[in-house]
This record gives C-alpha cells, sequence and structure tokens, in this order.
C-alpha cells in the first residue's frame, strides 16, 4: 500500500530520546521537563478523595463548573480580568492538547501561523496538520528577544495565527510588558488571533513579571490562552491543562475538544478545584524554583560553562562552547553516555536548526539530584 505521510518530517521528539537515553546510561536525568519530587500529599488525598465519593464517570464537556469558576477566581485575582466560567473556560487533557485544539480549530489551509523560534515542539505538527504554514521567525542574541520591526515585515494577509510562548521553553526568557505592547500594537486592526502558551506563569525570577496575553485589552479579544496544572502542581505525568478565550472563539475550540477529548480526568478536577481554593499553593511557585535556579548556577560557578541566568521557567540553557565544538546533539548524547547527565541540545528547536552551542537543563530537581549532576558539569 502507498501511504502519504500527513507530517513526513517528524520524529521521535527530543525529550522522548533523550530521556530513553538516560534511563538506558542510567545517567541523571536533567533533560525532559519534570520535576522528579513529589506532590503535595494534601493534593493527592483529595484525587483519593475524589474517586472514592464517586466522581469516576464523565465529567462535562468544558470540565466541572467548581474548577472552572476556582480558574475565573484566580484570573480576577491574578490578572484582574474576568473570563465567564460557563462560556470561557475550558479543562484539557494537557496544555498540549489545548494547543493542538486551538491550532485545528482554527488554522485552515494555506493559512500563516507565525511561530517563534527556538520553539517548542508541539507547535508546528499541529499547524501542518491542519493545512497551514508555519512561519518561523528566531528570537535573538544571548536574551532570546524578539524583533518586532522583524516580526510586523512577516505580517500577510494570509496570517491567521501568531503562537506566543512566555515564560519561554527551552530559553527561560520572559515576555516583558513592552513586548507585550508591541505585539498588541501590532495586531491591531488585524483579524490575526494569538495562541499563548503560558505554561509556565508561576515561574518567574528575579525582577521579572509575568504578563498573561489576558491583561492587555487588544490581546485578550483575539487570543487563546493554555495553561498546565502539571507545571503549577509538580503533576505532569496527569496530563490536565485548560484554555481561556473569549466565548466567540471557545464556541470554535470546543467544536474540536468535543469530539476529539469530549471531556477530562473527573476525579482530578474534583481535586484541583478544591485545592486552588489556596492561592499559595501557586504563588509560592517562583521563589521555589528560583532557590533551585540558583543553587544550580552557584554550584557551576568556576566551571567551563557560560551562561544567562535563566528568568522563568524551570530551565536553564548553558553553553559549552569552551569545553567542546562538537554539534550539541552529540554533545548532548556524549555527556549522557560518558559523563552521565543528560540534558536537550537547543539546536532542534531552532530556525535551520541553528547550534549555538547550547544546551537546556531541567532544574526541578532535588538538591540531591542537583549537586550529582554539579560536581559532574564542573569537571568537563
Ligand atoms: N508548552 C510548553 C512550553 C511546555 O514546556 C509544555 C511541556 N510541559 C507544554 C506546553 C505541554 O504541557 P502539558 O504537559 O500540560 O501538555
Ligand atoms: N515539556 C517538556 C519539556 O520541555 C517535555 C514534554 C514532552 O516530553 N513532550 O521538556
Amino acid at each position: 500500500m502507498q501511504l502519504q505521510s500527513k507530517l513526513p518530517d517528524f520524529k521521535t521528539s527530543i525529550f522522548t530520546v533523550m530521556s530513553q537515553l538516560a534511563h538506558e546510561e542510567n545517567a541523571i536525568n536533567l533533560s525532559q521537563g519534570f520535576p522528579n519530587f513529589d506532590p503535595d500529599p494534601h493534593l493527592l488525598d483529595l484525587v483519593d478523595k475524589a474517586m472514592r465519593e464517586g466522581f469516576n464517570q464523565y465529567a462535562p464537556m468544558a470540565g466541572i463548573y467548581s474548577l472552572r469558576e476556582a480558574l475565573a477566581q484566580k484570573c480576577q485575582k491574578q490578572f484582574g480580568v474576568s473570563y465567564d466560567p460557563a462560556h470561557e473556560i475550558n479543562i484539557t487533557a494537557g496544555a498540549t492538547q489545548a494547543i493542538y485544539t486551538a491550532l485545528t480549530a482554527f488554522v485552515q489551509t494555506g493559512d500563516e501561523v507565525i511561530i517563534f523560534k527556538p520553539a517548542y515542539d508541539c507547535y508546528e505538527p499541529a499547524i501542518l496538520a491542519s493545512g497551514g504554514v508555519s512561519v518561523p521567525i528566531q528570537m535573538k542574541g544571548k536574551d532570546y528577544k524578539v524583533d518586532w520591526d522583524e516580526f510586523r515585515t512577516r505580517l500577510t494577509p494570509r496570517t491567521r495565527m501568531v503562537v506566543i510562548n512566555t515564560p519561554h521553553n527551552p530559553s527561560g526568557a520572559v515576555f516583558s510588558a513592552a513586548d507585550m505592547q508591541e505585539l498588541e500594537d501590532s495586531l491591531k486592526d488585524t483579524d490575526i488571533l494569538v495562541l499563548s502558551d503560558e505554561v509556565y506563569e508561576h515561574i518567574v525570577f528575579d525582577k521579572n513579571k509575568h504578563v498573561s496575553a489576558a491583561m492587555l485589552p487588544g490581546l485578550k479579544e483575539r487570543s487563546l490562552i493554555c495553561y498546565s496544572f502539571g507545571k503549577t502542581f509538580h503533576t505532569t505525568g496527569w496530563k490536565m491543562g485548560y484554555c481561556l478565550a473569549p466565548e466567540y472563539l471557545m464556541k470554535e475550540f470546543q467544536k474540536v475538544h468535543e469530539y476529539n477529548v469530549f471531556s477530562v480526568n473527573h476525579p482530578i478536577q474534583k481535586a484541583l478545584a478544591a485545592y486552588l481554593k489556596d492561592p499559595g499553593h501557586y504563588l509560592d511557585l517562583g521563589p521555589f524554583f528560583q532557590e533551585k535556579r540558583d543553587y544550580f548556577l552557584k554550584g557551576l560557578e568556576g566551571s567551563s560553562f557560560q551562561w544567562t541566568p535563566s528568568a522563568g521557567t524551570y530551565f536553564q540553557l548553558l553553553d559549552y562552547s569552551a569545553i567542546s565544538d562538537e554539534a550539541d546533539l552529540e554533545f548532548a548524547k556524549r555527556l549522557t553516555r560518558e559523563y552521565k547527565v543528560a540534558s536537550i541540545p537547543v539546536s532542534v528547536f531552532n530556525l535551520a536548526n541553528e547550534d549555538r552551542k547550547q544546551l537546556r537543563f531541567c532544574f526541578a530537581k532535588t538538591q540531591d539530584t542537583l549537586s550529582r549532576a554539579l560536581d559532574i558539569l564542573q569537571k568537563l
């Protein structure tokens, strides 16, 4: 049989490749982004309670109302904006599903979608599977800034959507209020939609602040904003997230969601609705991960790596050009095999796979794990 692949250029993700190699090599896995410590036992008790109380059958399509209400209140407090829990919030099976649903609900054959490189890996396949064309723009310099003049030159009558990601994976950069203003101004008087991937909203460091697309009226009205409970509550394996969007966009989002996923894990939704009542459960996340970032960077002082401290996310890029001139994928593999520390080569996310000799390390790990990794990295 002749088979025409819809996604001929896509292979197993680098996260899977490096995590698998770490496993085979018994290496410390700082590659794929997930914490190696448990979530709050109280949250686990709430899931257990919900299961025992009988919340084990289908949840409503958009998610249980109490969770949507809790999220509406969170947005009001955090961003000072309102989302109607009845029509503008949808619970999803992780941010990946929210992103896929948002892209497939709006991108039609020949539509252009702007993405910023290095780009997280799930945007492009969803654009292409919908018949769209991805228009990549490389972020510039050590701190991965968007050149907004270049951005404006890439807008065309076919531009349907712009995907942004702040705080940004893999670079750890955070869009400033001025960046968000540039985006808002550039899209004024157009029908271009925004998909804003804000899964690391609570993981920002130093003087940086997370500026959500929800906070700028000219962006809120055209944005689908995606979040992940996995990132916020150390539960990446639960695959739970949500999407916020104005009602006219949410209606279209739900047409795809309803027939792809229908509804997501009911007892976990019950637990999250109760857990979200205490904002301390997410507002302390920045300082919590900043301590880990600082510990990691302090431990690298005097080593041959160079870096700009991550402004957000739980990833740190390290430049290894003083250690080796190998291609980053080769170097990452050798580091895993010979030195037993796994990381992610950044070139796979860059425009034309540009190799800037940078590796991404996940510091969402216990102090013991980080300390063992640092001992090794110091010796390179
Ligand atoms: N966007 C970004 C930038 C991510 O790093 C991730 C991975 N955690 C996701 C989306 C997907 O989130 P989830 O695991 O909830 O699907
Ligand atoms: N978001 C995770 C990371 O950036 C990867 C999740 C996955 O394996 N798809 O490392």
